[in-house]
């Protein structure tokens, strides 16, 4: 069973971890890029959670290292569940070698980490705690040889450019470099343009494989029953376990309290919760002990929850290739799973851009006692875009709205 993994170039010690985890066969971005990363390439590659990029540049970083080097492999993600999910899935492709991989982020106690650092050959960190480190002298990456950037687009969302760049400047010239982003807009390909030498670029197949398992479905909601329909669809469906997604930390608060109002067990991470308190949610979530979990994008980005029976889409996200993202928390593994948007009229443009990208109107559920009387018309063609002439004689502008959808629109061009 290994075999088709040995074919790849992994050395022993992984393929025995891979034995014991009962992987079968390689994924897709495993199988394109664990052979160039052995072979010491960059790469840039189009690819999210759940598509098993951390064993794809996990194999060449636990390759390379050896222990008592120091730190040989740098890991940056955007946010601390992402490190603390990747430190653990990275630890379990160590097999019998004696690597130590710690998570470096804020929110912990920099003289922890300063001890654990002394030791560590992987270190998977947030870009702002790593630069704390910097600046106090307290890490030191002159022994890095790989360098990964994952979640990329996430940590330029994030603000995290300058820090980046920062790091960057700390690290030898003469390293590998592996960048991973969920979506490729321009700015992510120039910024992999300053980071990376002469690289390979690895696409994997859009999405398919996430939609094709998971069942979808819209509701035409107006806002204010929103909170009626989840209700009614969480205490009359056979809803295991869902994550909520909102767009604001505000939206994930309140529906986190009208679910316990009404004695659905709920609980929320978001930006503004401790790390603490967002650990333990997730913890309590994965466990089953909380039904339900609320979510903003970024909080949620990266998280791995198996077996999750439902996403819903509180609000539709706003940038179309997010809902992927978020529907593809379901449906692990081959495991079924179902995604479950509402929609009120100000979201209709958002859902069509949807529509568009995954080249399916997704199906509309008219029968709740909720329908809002929006339900017409779910094509895929997107409305034109209304251009207001400007107060100036002779000039034109953007409304607000369409000049963000324009921006959107750009954000989410594909690569
Ligand atoms: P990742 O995209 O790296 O976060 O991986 C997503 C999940 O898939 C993790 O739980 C991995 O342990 C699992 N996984 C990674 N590669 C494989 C594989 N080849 N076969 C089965 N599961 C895998």
């Amino acid at each position: 069973m290994p075999e088709k993994f040995r074919q790849l170039g992994i050395s022993e010690h992984t393929l025995h971890a891979i034995k014991t985890l009962g992987f079968e066969t390689p994924s897709e971005i495993q199988e394109k890029a664990i052979p160039l990363v052995l072979e010491g390439k960059d790469v840039i590659a189009g690819a999210s959670t759940g598509s098993g990029k951390t064993l794809a540049f996990g194999t060449g970083i636990i390759h390379n290292s050896k222990p008592d080097y120091g730190i040989q492999g740098l890991i940056l993600a955007p946010t601390r569940e992402l490190a603390v999910q990747i430190t653990k899935e990275l630890k379990k492709f160590l097999g019998e070698k004696k690597l130590r991989v710690i998570s470096v982020y804020g929110g912990m106690s920099m003289g922890r980490q300063m001890d654990e650092m002394r030791n560590a050959e992987i270190v998977v960190g947030t870009p702002g705690r790593i630069l704390d480190h910097l600046s106090r002298r307290s890490l030191n990456l002159q022994f890095v040889k790989t360098l990964v950037l994952d979640e990329a687009d996430r940590m330029l969302d994030m603000g995290f450019i300058y820090d980046i760049k920062r790091i960057l400047a700390k690290l030898p010239a003469k390293r590998q470099s592996l960048f991973f982003s969920a979506t490729m807009p321009p700015e992510i390909v120039k910024l992999a343009n300053t980071i990376l030498t002469d690289p390979v670029k690895i696409e994997i197949a859009p999405y398919s494989k996430t939609i094709e398992v998971i069942k979808q479905a819209v509701y035409f909601v107006s806002r204010p029953d929103k909170k009626n329909l989840l209700i009614h669809i969480l205490k009359n469906e056979n809803v295991s376990s869902a994550l909520v997604f909102t767009r604001t930390k505000r939206g994930a608060d309140s529906v986190t309290k009208f679910l316990n109002d009404s004695k659905i067990h709920a609980d929320t991470i978001h930006g503004n919760k401790s790390q603490q308190a967002r650990q333990r949610a997730l913890n309590n979530f994965k466990s089953n002990r909380t039904r339900v979990l609320v979510a903003t994008d970024i909080a949620a980005r990266g998280i791995d929850i198996e077996k999750l029976s439902h996403v819903f889409n509180y609000d539709i996200p706003d940038f179309s290739e997010m809902y992927i993202h978020r529907i593809g928390r379901t449906g692990r593994a081959g495991l079924g799973g179902t995604a479950i948007s509402f929609c009120d009229a100000e979201e209709r443009y958002y859902l069509k851009e949807i529509n568009r990208l995954i080249k399916t109107p997704i199906p509309v559920i008219d029968d709740h006692p909720y329908k809002s009387g929006e339900a017409e018309n779910n094509s895929i063609e997107i409305p034109v875009k209304k251009f207001k002439a400007s107060k100036k004689p002779g000039s034109f502008h953007f409304s607000r709205d369409s000049k963000k959808r324009w921006v959107r629109k750009s954000r989410s061009k594909k690569w």
